[in-house]
């Protein structure tokens, strides 16, 4: 048996190309006991995949040359050799851009048996899974949104921003969103529930600034992170007196343009926390962000869009649209 993976070909100079993927076709290897045979139904696309490409310093090791692109997956145990895991489990992992994995079934290993019955198997790689989580830990441990109170999410249309905002709002707080155009920022605003939606397209530091002030009169407490550069500047010039900074993202730099702050002297005078997080290093808060968001996601309250990609061979294509924004909520690839 055969299946088709796509590896890492070469690292980016700057901005990522086609060319830096190869799409293979390799053996599919035997099981050994204590494994189990994945079929991946569906490719979680996700920025932090950029940064990975890259051999430079990071919170994750790189992607070596001719390795498999890493990337969650949600699919199906199609074999078995562990007693935990029976032909016909729904189960989310981190099986990379391939068809098929091999996965040691150990108790640490990153394997999630998932009920598919009320929540769609694609939503535990969105509003239900990495993504949802990272909206709702950054919220948690770092923005604290309080009753009252106006807080400012950037990509908001997209896999993070969108469960951001909903979040926020069961908090009792305000939430303006940022996003790239008229559709993107009407469905923030109509159908994720957002107060206001600012596209920033095509404008400058003053016409975004004005945007702002007319969104948020009373000024800015709260900023979920997810993009940087001139966002980032417009919105903290707006920051009230202790205000929380979660910096999820950053990924107009991604493609390795360097975006300096353009006055930090604010985080002094403002007295901002401004803090980095990565949601993987905070499995503890899995359980109940997961336990809210299906919730959420179940009963219709939490709302997500995706862009779907057909076949592996799509991923590279859609990767870098996502990289420019041409997704519309959660990007993935149906593998089946
Ligand atoms: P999205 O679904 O939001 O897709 C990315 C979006 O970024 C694009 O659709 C685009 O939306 C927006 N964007 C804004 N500016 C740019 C730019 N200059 N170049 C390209 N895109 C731009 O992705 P996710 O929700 O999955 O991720 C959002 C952010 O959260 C990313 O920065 C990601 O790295 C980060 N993240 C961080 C984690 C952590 O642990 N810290 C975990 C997961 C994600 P628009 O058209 O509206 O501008």
């Amino acid at each position: 048996m055969s299946h088709r993976r796509i590896v890492l070909a070469s690292r980016p100079a700057a901005e990522a190309t086609l060319a830096n993927f190869r799409l293979e076709t390799v053996e599919t290897p035997p099981l050994a006991d204590g494994q189990v045979r994945v079929r991946h139904h569906w490719l979680s696309l996700d920025p932090y995949m950029r940064m990975r490409m890259n051999d430079g310093k990071s919170y994750a090791p790189p992607v070596a040359i001719g390795a498999v692109m890493v990337g969650g997956t949600a699919g199906e145990v199609v074999e078995s050799r562990h007693p935990g895991y029976a032909v016909g489990d729904r189960v989310v992992g981190q099986g990379g851009w391939q068809e098929f994995s091999v996965v040691d079934a150990g108790p640490n290993a990153p394997l999630r048996k998932v009920d598919a019955s009320r929540i769609p198997l694609s939503a535990y790689l969105g509003a239900v899974g990495m993504p949802g989580v990272t909206a709702w830990v950054g919220l948690h441990l770092i923005v604290e949104p309080k009753a009252g109170e106006t807080i400012v999410v950037d990509a908001a249309s997209g896999a993070v921003g969108g469960v951001v905002g909903q979040l926020v709002k069961t908090r009792g707080a305000r939430v303006v969103g940022l996003a790239g155009g008229p559709d993107k920022c009407a469905y923030v605003k109509d159908e994720l529930g957002f107060d206001a939606c600012i596209d920033y397209r095509g404008k400058d530091f003053e016409a975004l600034a004005a945007e702002l002030d007319a969104a948020a009169p009373n000024g800015v407490d709260g900023l979920f992170e997810n993009v940087g550069g001139l966002i980032l500047d417009v919105v903290l010039s707006r920051m009230n007196a202790f205000g929380r900074i979660a910096l999820c993202g950053m990924i107009a730099s991604y493609d390795g343009r360097s975006m300096p702050i353009t006055n930090p002297r604010l985080l002094l005078t403002q007295r901002l926390k401004l803090q980095g997080f990565i949601v993987s290093e905070h499995m503890h808060l899995w359980p109940a962000a997961l336990a809210e968001l299906a919730e959420g996601v179940a009963n219709g309250r939490i709302k997500y869009r995706e862009t779907i990609a057909a076949g592996l061979e799509a991923a590279p294509e859609a990767f870098l649209g996502l990289l420019r924004g041409r997704n519309f909520g959660k990007q993935l690839v149906k593998l089946t």
